[in-house]
C-alpha cells in the first residue's frame, strides 16, 4: 500500500519509508493512503485485527508483529432499561487497547529496520510497545513517571524492556524521552500516525459486530489515540461507502485533568491550559495532548462532545462495572461515567462504550 507522511503544521509530504517521526518544523505527521481501500477490501480471513490487513499501511506480511490480538467481544448491556453495548477492549495480550496501535507501529518499525526505540507512557502504552518490541527483537527503553503504578512498571520490566523512571510530571517524562530519541527511533504513541491506524481496527470491528455504524461511541481521552483511531476508522468506512454517517464521538476526561473538555466547552481550537489535579484515571492524565487541536476537530466533525466527569463519578462507575463482573481499571470507568451523564436525555442508539484497560493492572495499589 502506497502511503506518505503529511505534516500537520506545514503540509509537507515525506516518504513513509524513512524512520522519521516528526517534521523539521516540529509538526506531527498524519498518514495519507495513496489509494484508499475499497469496500471489498475491508475484511480478509486472518484472525483478530489483522483481518483488516488490506487497510493497514505495511508493505510486507513478513514484517507483521502480532500476538493474535483484536476481535474483542461486544457485550449487550443495559442502563436504566436502555440497551448499550460495551466493547471489551481491555481483553488484549498486555491488558489494554494499546496493543492495537503497538501491533501496527512495531510492525512498521520492523519494516524500517529499527534496532532501538524509546517511548514514554503512563504505563499501558509502554507495556504494549515493550511486549511487541520483545516479539520483534527490537531493543526498547520506556520512560514513565516515577509515581507510575507498581503493577504497570513491573509489567514493562518483565518483558525485558529498560524502564526509566522520571521524577515529576507526565510532561517531564515526555521531555526526557524526546531527548533520548535524538539517538534512537521515537515510538511515541501520541505522535506516531501508524499507532492510530492500528487503533482504527476498533471501528471496523464495531461496524462488523453491529452490522451498522453505532450512533455514538464513548471513549476515555488522554492523548486521544483511541478517539482519533475511531475517527480515522469510521471516516475510512464512510469513504468506502460502507456507512453513511460518522457516529457521534464522545471523549471523556476527568475534571482533575480536562484540557480538551475545557476547550470544547469554551469553543477553543486548542487544548486549554489547566492545572492538573490528582486522578484515579491515571491513563488519561495528560495536560498537554500533542494532537489536541486535531481531537477537538474530530469530535466537532462527528457532532459529538468532550465531557468531564468527577472523581466521584469515576469511582462510582468503576464499582458498578466491577459488580457487573467487568474487571476494568479506573481509566476505563471514566467512559462509562460519561455515558451515564448523557444517556438519560439522549435518543442516540445504538451507543457503544469502549472499556480500555484491565483491572489487574491496578492491583497492589
Ligand atoms: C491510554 C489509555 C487511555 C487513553 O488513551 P489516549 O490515547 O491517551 O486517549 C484510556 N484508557 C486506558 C486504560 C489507557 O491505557
Ligand atoms: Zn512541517
Amino acid at each position: 500500500m502506497k502511503v506518505s507522511l503529511i505534516c500537520s503544521r506545514c503540509g509537507r509530504a515525506f516518504s513513509a519509508g524513512e524512520p522519521i517521526w516528526r517534521c523539521r518544523c516540529g509538526g506531527f505527521f498524519d498518514l495519507v493512503l495513496a489509494k484508499p481501500w475499497a469496500k471489498q477490501e475491508l475484511a480478509g480471513s486472518a484472525a483478530g485485527m489483522w483481518r483488516y490487513r488490506r487497510t493497514l499501511p505495511l508493505n510486507a506480511d513478513e514484517n507483521i508483529v502480532s500476538f493474535g490480538e483484536g476481535a474483542t467481544p461486544l457485550l449487550r448491556f443495559a442502563y436504566n432499561k436502555k440497551p448499550v453495548w460495551l466493547k471489551l477492549d481491555y481483553l488484549f495480550p498486555t491488558g489494554s487497547f494499546k496493543d492495537r496501535g503497538a501491533s501496527l507501529l512495531v510492525s512498521k518499525m520492523k519494516e524500517l529496520r529499527v534496532q532501538k526505540a524509546v517511548e514514554d507512557s503512563s504505563g499501558n502504552a509502554g507495556a504494549a510497545i515493550a511486549a511487541y518490541c520483545a516479539r520483534a527483537g527490537i531493543q526498547c527503553e520506556i520512560y514513565v513517571p516515577a509515581q507510575t503504578l507498581p503493577a504497570k512498571i513491573k509489567q514493562i520490566e518483565a518483558v525485558a524492556a529498560m524502564v526509566r523512571l522520571v521524577p515529576g510530571t507526565r510532561e517531564e517524562t515526555a521531555r526526557a524521552a524526546l531527548a533520548a530519541a535524538e539517538t534512537s527511533y521515537y515510538a511515541g504513541h501520541a505522535w506516531n500516525p501508524f499507532f492510530l491506524h492500528g487503533v482504527k481496527t476498533c471501528a471496523f470491528e464495531l461496524y462488523e459486530q453491529l452490522g451498522e455504524a453505532p450512533a455514538a461511541v464513548f471513549a476515555p481521552v488522554g492523548n486521544g489515540t483511541l478517539l482519533l483511531g475511531l475517527y480515522i476508522g469510521f471516516c475510512e468506512l464512510r469513504a468506502a461507502g460502507l456507512i453513511e454517517n460518522l457516529p457521534a464521538l464522545f471523549g471523556v476526561q476527568s475534571s482533575a485533568c480536562a484540557p480538551l473538555a475545557e476547550a470544547f466547552a469554551h469553543n477553543l481550537t486548542e487544548p486549554a491550559t489547566i492545572r492538573k489535579g490528582d486522578t484515579l484515571a491515571d491513563g488519561i492524565a495528560v495536560a498537554m495532548p500533542v494532537r489536541g487541536g486535531q481531537i477537538l476537530q474530530a469530535v466537532r466533525k462527528s457532532r459529538g462532545a468532550l465531557l468531564q466527569v468527577s472523581e466521584n463519578e469515576i469511582a462510582g462507575s468503576l464499582g458498578e462495572l466491577h459488580r457487573a463482573g467487568l474487571y476494568v481499571e479506573p481509566t476505563a470507568a471514566a467512559a462509562w461515567a460519561g455515558y451515564r451523564h448523557l444517556c438519560a436525555d439522549s435518543s442516540l442508539s445504538p451507543c457503544v462504550v469502549v472499556l480500555t484497560g484491565h483491572g489487574l493492572k491496578h492491583c497492589g495499589k
